[in-house]
């Protein structure tokens, strides 16, 4: 494969316009939207509109004016259309990590309201140990907060479908792995959670936007998701959940089914009652004041996801990650380099982890090149290298050029210059 082909790619790319859609800097290869999408060009002036005019001008007035109170539910349908569900089962608020506190703890009360059919307490929420550890953090988290009468346990990838029995209340699992870029089967791993009388909750801060996703045709109960990553919208971004329907119905009674009642999850917040009575809507999920500026930015980032549309972005995405996985293969033999995403496209995200012996000096090195990838730990085993493909701006010479700026960093081993040792605060 040559540079040559892989600029003929793009020539024949349906998306490739859509990269003039954000501000890339010059010489720069982003291999880390992953983590922290890129910047949409609509993004600055909506924002400073939104400063300038809608704060600055229409001041209070436009909560209902500029109707910043519906953004919320507006960038939460909007978001309901990548990931498979309807409009008002979506609402955007909070990060993701508090999002998962607020669907954990209602899936673990409608559980317990259940029939029970077998005699078996369920006090288990299952996870997987390598799951993003915020997930794992709040679970237990919510656990000590529930007097310990439920109990994380925790097992490896392939070991979830085997590990669901009638012991389980809640499997909390994320539908792509950070760290390996390995992805679960959404509609498989619902429906044997089902099966075995669990609820689901899917974590999809690794997938929204980059993979299609079906929440509704695999009947998942609750998922959350990122706002920041794929969806480009901005360090920080409000993150967003997802209720089925049928649980927003069914909990219609049970005032403090989702626990952090906060005036925004009112039935009327401006008639500021004493008493807290939830929204019957998926608004009962929110809990204060929602970000004005933020979602205002967020909107603009899932407005570039929605103008590809999520199946085209996953077919490039393969792609990407294809060509990636075969020029390493084909041209950085002999580093000591592993690959530990799935080789079949069918079981992988958008991402290619590598570990390495000195991972954490390689990748700065690569930065100092202009290769933008990051480092994430693995305990005792070598460290990763994770490369983020994002369909929308990352092109086909992208890869080929990353993987010889790779290849060359680890021929020249220019990742033992003592700059490129010392550790930072966020990898
Ligand atoms: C990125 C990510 C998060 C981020 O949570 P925050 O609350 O936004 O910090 C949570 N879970 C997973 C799986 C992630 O990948």
């Amino acid at each position: 494969m040559t540079r040559e082909e892989c600029a003929a790619l793009d020539v024949r790319d349906p998306l490739a316009r859509l990269r003039a859609s954000f501000i890339l800097p010059d010489g720069v290869i982003y291999l880390d939207g992953n983590s922290l999408g890129a910047l949409p060009r609509a993004t600055s002036t909506r924002v400073r509109e939104v400063i300038e005019q809608e704060w600055g001008g229409g001041l209070i007035r436009s909560w209902n004016d500029a109707h910043w109170i519906e953004a919320p539910r507006r960038v939460g349908a909007k978001i309901a259309k990548l990931v498979g569900a309807l409009p008002h089962e979506v609402v955007c608020a909070d990060s993701t990590s508090i999002n998962l506190f607020k669907v954990l703890a209602t899936a673990l009360r409608l559980q317990a309201a259940r029939p029970q059919v077998s005699m078996r307490e369920r006090r288990l929420i299952l996870s997987e140990r390598s799951n993003f550890p915020t997930d794992l953090y709040v679970a237990q988290g919510l656990a000590d907060l529930l007097g310990n009468r439920y109990e994380l346990k925790l097992v490896d990838f392939g070991a979830v479908i085997g590990a669901i029995d009638d012991s389980v209340a809640v499997v909390m699992l994320t539908h792509v792995n950070y760290r390996s870029g390995a992805k679960h089967s959404v509609s498989s791993v619902t429906y044997r959670a089902h099966q075995a009388g669990a609820l689901m909750v899917w974590d999809l801060a690794h997938s929204t936007g980059a993979v299609p996703i079906d929440l509704n045709d695999a009947r998942a109960d609750f998922a959350v998701g990122c706002g920041y990553k794929y969806l480009n919208g901005g360090p920080g971004a409000p993150a967003f959940l997802y209720v089925a329907d049928r649980h927003l119905k069914a909990i219609t009674e049970e005032p403090f089914a989702q626990p952090l009642s906060g005036w925004m999850g009112h039935r009327a917040p401006f008639e500021f009652a004493p008493g807290y009575e939830p929204a019957r809507t998926i608004d009962r999920f929110t809990v204060g004041t929602p970000s004005v500026l933020a979602l205002a930015a967020l909107e603009c980032g899932v407005d570039t996801v929605l103008a590809a549309g999520v199946d085209a972005l996953r077919a490039k995405s393969v792609q990407l990650t294809e060509l990636f996985l075969r020029l390493v293969d084909e041209r950085c033999t002999g580093f000591e380099l592993h690959t530990i995403t799935p080789r079949d496209a069918a079981y992988r995200g958008s991402q290619v982890c590598l570990t390495h012996p000195h991972a954490w000096p390689v990748m700065q090195a690569l930065i100092s090149r202009g290769v933008i990838g990051d480092y994430r730990d693995n305990g005792d085993a070598p460290g990763i290298l994770r490369f983020g493909f994002a369909p929308l701006y990352v092109r086909f010479v992208d890869v080929w050029d990353a993987v010889e700026l790779l290849r060359e960093t680890l021929a020249g081993e220019s990742w033992r210059a003592p700059e490129h040792q010392e550790r930072k605060a966020v990898t």
